[in-house]
Formats: C-alpha cells, sequence, structure tokens
C-alpha cells in the first residue's frame, strides 16, 4: 500500500477482486511472486523479476546419443564394526600409492584412488577399462548413508565386509538392507574377511547371509564373493579384480568435457589449509582455476591434491581430491558444481541464502497459519459445545464448569503450537551421529516434529539421561554402549532411551513416537 501510495483498505479490496482469499488479504500473509505481480499490474506498474536475484548454478545436461569415456567405479566398504574396514582399506590406500616413490605418505582425505596395476601385474593399460578404483574411507556409514539422505548417490558398488570368525551380525544386516534398496544402483560384493584364521566355517557364513537374501555366485546366486585378509593383504588382487569386472559389465561412463560436477565427501577445518574438502568429480574435468561453489560457499581452484599428497593439474571423473581455497566450509554431499568466474559464484551463493532465509520466512508464516486455524477451530467446537449443553437444558453453573475443562485440555495440547519429540543422540562416531540426526531431522510435518537438543559421541552417560530429563527428551543410543546403571537411572526418571544399532529401526522407533504426538482428530 506505500508503494501504491494507497490506503490499505482499497488495497485490500483490489486483491479481493483479483480474487484473494480473506486469509491472503490480512498484512501479515506472504504473497507469492504471481500475486504481487498480479497486484502491481492493476495499480499499473510493471513487476519485472529481477534475474541478479534468482540466478544460480545448474548442472549441464548432458549431450545425448554420445558414448562417453568410461568411469572408474567408486566403492564403498561397510560392514560390521571390527570386521575390518578400517584395514581393509589401509591395505588398499597402501596399494594407491606405488612401491618405491617418492614421499609415499597417504593421507586420510575421504577416498582415494587403486591403480588395477599396482595389484594385478597383467591388468590390461588401454582405454576399454578406466584403470583405477576409487576408493570412499570416510569412517562409520556416514559418507553413504549421509549422501543417500540427502539424495546424492555417489557409490556404485559396497563391499560387504563379513569376518570370517564372527558371521553375519546386525550391521552386516543394515548393510543389506541399505543395499536393497539401492539394489537397481548399487552393485554388492561381500568380502569375507580374517581368512587367515584358523577353523573357518564357510558353510555358515553363507548360509546366514542366505537368510538375508544373499546367495553368493559361488553357490549359483547371482552375489560375488572373495575371501581374503585385509591384515595379511591376502586376496586383494581377487577384490580388486571382482570390482572391475562389475564395473565392465556396468559400463560405468561419463562425460570428462564440459562444466564439472561432483559431490563433497568430507570437510574439516586445517590449522594451516583452513577450510579443505575432498570432493569427488564425477562429470567433467575440474583443473586449477576453477572456481566452484557446493552448498553455501565457493572455492577457486588453486591447488589440488589426491590421498597420496601428489599436486594434480587437473582431475577427471572419478578423481577424488582435496581442495583448499572454501569461504566456508561445505557440507558433506553437498553437490559440487562449476561457476564461469568469481561474480557468478558469489551471485548464486548469495542468492541461495537468501533462498534459504526465505524459506525460513515461509515455515514461520505457515505455522502463524495453523496456529490461527487451530484456535478458530476452537472457538466453534466451545461455541458448538456450550450450544449443545443448553439444548440440553443444563445450567450456566455446569456450562461453566464444562468451559473450564474444555479450556484446560485444549490449553494442554496447543501447548507451544507444533508438538515436539525432544531428543538426545548418541552415537559411535561423529560421522555416525551426523548421519542419525540427518535421517531423524527429517521426521514429522507442521503439526509434529522431530527437536534434537543435544548430540554427542560416545557411551551414553548418567549425565545425559540427567540432560534429557531436564531437557524432557528422549534419548537415542546408535552403535553405543549403555551400561546398567546408567539404563536403571533413565528408568527411575523415566527418560525414554532407545539404542539400536541398525539407523532404520531407530527412524521406525523415532517415527512412531511422532505420530504419537499427532493430535486427535475431532
Ligand atoms: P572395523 O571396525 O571394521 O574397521 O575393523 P578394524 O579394521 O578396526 O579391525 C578390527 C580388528 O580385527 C583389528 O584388531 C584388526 O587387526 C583385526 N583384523 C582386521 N582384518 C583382519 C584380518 O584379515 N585377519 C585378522 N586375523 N585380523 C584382522
Amino acid at each position: 500500500a506505500h508503494i501504491f501510495d494507497v490506503k490499505i483498505f482499497n488495497l485490500q479490496r483490489t486483491m479481493q477482486r483479483l480474487g484473494l482469499s480473506e486469509d491472503q488479504r490480512r498484512s501479515d500473509y506472504l504473497l507469492t511472486s504471481e500475486e504481487a505481480c498480479n497486484i502491481a499490474l492493476e495499480y499499473g506498474l510493471d513487476p519485472t523479476v529481477d534475474d541478479e536475484r534468482t540466478f544460480d548454478i545448474f548442472p549441464e545436461p548432458d549431450a545425448e546419443g554420445v558414448v562417453q569415456p568410461l568411469r572408474p567405479p567408486v566403492v564403498t566398504i561397510m560392514g560390521h564394526v571390527d570386521h575390518g574396514k578400517t584395514t581393509l582399506l589401509d591395505s588398499l590406500r597402501d596399494s594407491s600409492v606405488a612401491t618405491g616413490e617418492a614421499g609415499g605418505i597417504t593421507q586420510h582425505i575421504g577416498a582415494f584412488s587403486v591403480p588395477l596395476s599396482s595389484l594385478l601385474p597383467s591388468a590390461p593399460a588401454d582405454s576399454s577399462t578406466p584403470g583405477t578404483i576409487t576408493f570412499l574411507d570416510t569412517p562409520g556409514h556416514a559418507a553413504f548413508t549421509a549422501m543417500r539422505a540427502r539424495g546424492a548417490s555417489v557409490t556404485d558398488m559396497v563391499v560387504l565386509v563379513v569376518a570370517a570368525d564372527d558371521g553375519v551380525m546386525p550391521q552386516t544386516k543394515e548393510v543389506i538392507e541399505l543395499w536393497k534398496a539401492d539394489q537397481d544402483k548399487v552393485g554388492l560384493v561381500v568380502a569375507i574377511n580374517k581368512c587367515d584364521k584358523p577353523g573357518i566355517d564357510f558353510d555358515k557364513i553363507k548360509s546366514a547371509l542366505g537368510a538375508e537374501g544373499i546367495l553368493l555366485e559361488e553357490d549359483g546366486g547371482d552375489v560375488p564373493s572373495v575371501r581374503v585378509s585385509g591384515l595379511k593383504k591376502e586376496g586383494l588382487d581377487k577384490l580388486v579384480e571382482t570390482l572391475s569386472t562389475l564395473a565392465e559389465i556396468r559400463e560405468l561412463r561419463a562425460r570428462t568435457t564440459g562444466k564439472m560436477e561432483g559431490y563433497v565427501l568430507e570437510s574439516r577445518v586445517d590449522r594451516g589449509q583452513g577450510n579443505v574438502a575432498t570432493v569427488l568429480v564425477s562429470k567433467g574435468t575440474l583443473s586449477a582455476g576453477t572456481c566452484i561453489v557446493a552448498g553455501t560457499t565457493w572455492a577457486r581452484v588453486r591447488q589440488m591434491q589426491d590421498s597420496a599428497g601428489r599436486s594434480l593439474r587437473s582431475a577427471p571423473p572419478g578423481t577424488p581430491v582435496s581442495i583448499m581455497g572454501w569461504r566456508d566450509l561445505p557440507s558433506a554431499g553437498d553437490q559440487l558444481l562449476e561457476a564461469s568466474n568469481e561474480d557468478e559464484a558469489k551471485k548464486a551463493i548469495s542468492n541461495r541464502l537468501r533462498e534459504i532465509e526465505r524459506k525460513k520466512l515461509l515455515a514461520d508464516v505457515e505455522s502463524i497459519n495453523i496456529k490461527r486455524v487451530a484456535e478458530r477451530k476452537k472457538v466453534e467446537l466451545e461455541e458448538e459445545g456450550v450450544g449443545r449443553l443448553k439444548e440440553e437444558g443444563k445450567s450456566e453453573a455446569e456450562i461453566q464448569v464444562w468451559k473450564r475443562e474444555f479450556e484446560r485440555q485444549s490449553g494442554a495440547e496447543e501447548e507451544g503450537g507444533k508438538k515436539e519429540l525432544r531428543l538426545v543422540v548418541k552415537g559411535d562416531v561423529s560421522g555416525s551421529v551426523e548421519a542419525v540426526v540427518g535421517s531423524l531431522e527429517g521426521i514429522g510435518n507442521a503439526q509434529a516434529g522431530v527437536k534434537i537438543v543435544h548430540v554427542g559421541v560416545g557411551e551414553v552417560g548418567e549425565s545425559d539421561v540427567h540432560m534429557a530429563e531436564a531437557g524432557k527428551a528422549s534419548i537415542i543410543a546408535f552403535s553405543v554402549p549403555t551400561s546398567r546403571s546408567t539404563q536403571n537411572l533413565a528408568r527411575t526418571l523415566n527418560v525414554p532411551l532407545h539404542s539400536d544399532s541398525v539407523i532404520y529401526r531407530l527412524i521406525e522407533t523415532v517415527r512412531s513416537e511422532v505420530i504419537k504426538l499427532l493430535p486427535a482428530v475431532y
């Protein structure tokens, strides 16, 4: 009204004529751009959308009908705790550095490439195979779960590590469940590990796998398997060969030219180097000098390093590299895109930040609207109730008693508007805590949802129970032990404690708790 220089009343009448409802004509309603444009036109103003403020960077569509070059497969190693994932990754990482190479200090950057030739002397060096395999080595299942939760699937194959002396365990089953949900896109290889140990009963392991629906190729099924010893570095060649064969069958291809695309695998603040992130290039080629954006931050690539600390000038698809110079720290799972120049990167980021603010504002308005509808509903219900009592010939005193009880009940229900299941989350490593938090935060709707009041790594202790009690929260413990005395304390203080080593079961538990919070339907 101020811009048009008219009275509010006049503006609202115009809005009514344009078909906007009573709610939409309220002063705290946030107009959509289309509604605002229509109103402006009504007052003879030219509504132009500011391209600068809507500019963003998007992936480039692939050219159709072009056969792209093969790319290395991206492999994630998963399995139950202590089954030997870390040891196997260490042995494989060692192979990523050619023997006798100067330097040769490998570092954990979240992923590394293993040249096939380092384990398979007879590997063909022609272009019919990509020549390397990329392994993700983020601890726990964090990279896989967090990325999957965000819709970014970077993994082509999962190696399920099963310790020969321990067999199928809860997290083994969890990996199988995760894989089954993605099996059209993700290959599976079972690595029976610790085969250096004596007295192994392979049939027992295989029948336990069979019970989970995993039938190995050697028994006529379709899941390839290898027997390895990560510790003794035995069978690694066979593992790499199997992965490479699987990759060949699946013909994983990606363009190497055009705008680069990828994902952030890991990020950290390094004391000397500042904000560092490991990224995996999925399309195009990343070169020094390029400007890249991820989430709400950007960097100009000056130097790229692989996991062996080597400097790279360019990184084709499937190459994990660590990059310094980020203005802020990007998050694992953020999509990585190439900007034409710094200005473009900055513009896209500031628009993304504004969009986040706008969404927050919209969510606030939405919750105000929900509250208002609830209030109106309450008034209606109260009037209805009073009317009914009057019809029944109840006395004024009886009606007052009913009204007080009605107030008390609806007051209890409306407390805080949106209902919250408050949670304290503990997990075994920071990566898994992040993954659990990421999965739980999304649960719920506008009426009821999850609020995480505290997160931590390590065993659930008595202080966690006291914190949960003070914060009226439940405790979610992922893959961490809880002592008997802590459990007793939780029971005494009436603090619900859900403990599991299987993420999806925790998600189900939380979901059903949130559903219980939803208001009863009248
Ligand atoms: P993760 O929890 O799955 O990462 O398991 P680790 O790699 O930390 O291994 C757990 C334990 O098993 C360690 O004590 C390793 O030394 C041992 N281990 C791992 N691989 C092997 C193997 O191939 N043979 C034997 N005998 N022990 C192994």
